[in-house]
């Protein structure tokens, strides 16, 4: 196919897994597409402060992704977001992919990694609070809470890295976790129980958010007495997991019962020609090194795979 619309890779989703996967197949000279619903560079944009990629000490979320994105560029890396895709067909050798803009694109190979979302609690009024006093992202709002008292709700990695940097802003900010224990690194456990502004309500939840026209208490629930206690705050974080976004792929690929991509360890999916990269993944860690790791892998498995396919319709056609 000669098509200027048909690629070589087309990857789906710009988050670290596939501006990796970008980087990777562009510079191995595949044409390559990145199409990406959101903002380029995925979950990263939401993290304020990150210090554990390796040889970066210290970087702004947003500034990575930049130059993730920059670099699959660089290697001539065609990259489209702000579209969603609007029809997908993999299951054919040519795989493809049509965009809310109408156009077609067309494939041999597709990458998967379209990342997941946070969680929300799914309390009656959290919806109308959000924005008003309930954030899913210390980044963009922790700002706005400067000089007030907050609660952040979670006890993995993300919600005690997360709280420690909204004592930035915030006064005080109390955690509230379901479990006695925290899913989190040592680290992360101690960082944020040695910080003075931080205190703790553990095997407890929330059951309510009440207010006007934003947030002004919660109830917290503590689970082993039962007791509902009313809770000033001027804000409430949530950082309670996540949610794979792979509702658009539901039929067209396996997918384990939590709605994650089963993958074999080259990245392969049961789909000839599409693998999956990233935290969409089935897999017990998910930071952007192991998203990196997964999209390199994918990217390099599915080099793999091209050249194979390539050489044998050459031989076929020499025969
Ligand atoms: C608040 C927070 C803080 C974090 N802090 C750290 C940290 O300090 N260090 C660390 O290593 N990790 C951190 N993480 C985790 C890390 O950001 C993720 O593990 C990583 O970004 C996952 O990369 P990904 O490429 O798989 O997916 P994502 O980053 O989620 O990117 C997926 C991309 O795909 C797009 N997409 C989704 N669906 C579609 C679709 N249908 N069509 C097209 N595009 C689609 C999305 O818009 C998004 O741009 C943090 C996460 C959060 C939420």
């Amino acid at each position: 196919m000669n098509s200027s619309n048909h690629y070589d890779a087309i990857v789906i989703g710009a988050g670290p897994a596939g501006l990796t996967a970008g980087i990777y197949l562009s510079r191995a000279r595949l044409k390559t597409l990145i199409v990406n619903e959101g903002t380029v560079g995925g979950q990263m944009i939401l993290t304020h402060e990150i210090v554990n990629y390796p040889g970066v000490e210290n970087i702004n979320g947003y500034q990575l992704a930049n130059i993730m994105k920059k670099q699959a560029k660089t290697f001539g890396c065609d990259i489209k977001s702000g579209e969603s895709i609007t029809n997908l067909v993999m299951d054919s050798e040519v795989k493809s992919i049509t965009l809310s803009n109408g156009i077609t694109y067309t494939s041999d190979i597709v990458i998967l990694s379209p990342g997941g979302r946070s969680r929300t609690l799914g309390l009656p009024n959290e919806n109308n609070f959000k924005g008003k006093g309930i954030s899913y992202c210390a980044t963009c709002d922790g700002d706005f809470f400067t000089g007030k008292e907050i609660v952040v709700v979670g006890g993995g990695n993300s919600a005690l890295e997360e709280a420690v940097s909204l004592t930035k802003y915030a006064t005080k900010v109390t955690i509230v976790h379901q479990f006695d224990h925290f899913q989190a690194f040592e680290h992360a456990v101690e960082e944020a129980k040695s910080n003075p502004k931080i205190n703790f309500f553990m095997e407890s939840e929330l059951t309510s958010f009440n207010g006007g026209e934003s947030i002004e208490s919660v109830d917290i629930k503590n689970l082993k007495t039962g007791e509902i206690k009313n809770y000033k705050t001027d804000g409430v974080f949530i950082f309670i997991g996540y949610i794979p976004n792979t509702e658009f792929i539901k039929d067209k690929v396996e997918l384990n019962k939590w709605g994650e991509i089963v993958v074999k360890p080259d990245m392969s999916t049961n789909i000839e020609g599409v693998y999956a990269a990233g935290d969409s993944t089935a897999k017990r860690f998910r930071q952007i090194t192991t998203a990196v790791s997964d999209g390199t892998i994918a990217a390099l498995a599915a080099s793999n795979y091209l050249h194979e396919i390539k050489a044998k319709q050459k031989n076929l056609i020499e025969a």
